[in-house]
């Protein structure tokens, strides 16, 4: 999964902005996550397709402070360290 990251002050957030929150620049790479834990994650048992009937919304923090959700078959607790990848229906985690 990759990240936005201020070409300027290396602020990194999960959803593309026009104007970097903390410096006011509009310069902007692509950096993969890393460092990601778990802070709080959601069983989910009534689905929408295409996902599977039974899994789990996870709420991350990358090592920068970004913030956003992976889902995951996998049992994952706060705290756990996660490794995030992309499928064709967005990022997917487990632990590490
Ligand atoms: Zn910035």
């Amino acid at each position: 999964m990759e990240l936005n990251r201020c070409a300027k002050c290396s602020e990194e957030f999960v959803f593309k902005r026009a104007v970097c929150p903390k410096c006011g620049s509009q310069e902007f790479t692509k950096a993969l996550v890393t460092g990601a834990v778990a802070l709080d994650s959601v069983h989910l048992i009534a689905t929408p397709e295409p996902f599977p009937d039974d899994y789990s919304v996870v709420l991350f923090e990358a090592q920068g402070g970004a913030r956003g959700f992976c889902r995951t078959t996998f049992e994952v607790k706060r705290g756990d360290r996660l490794k995030i990848k992309d499928d064709e229906n967005g990022p997917v985690c487990e632990p590490e």
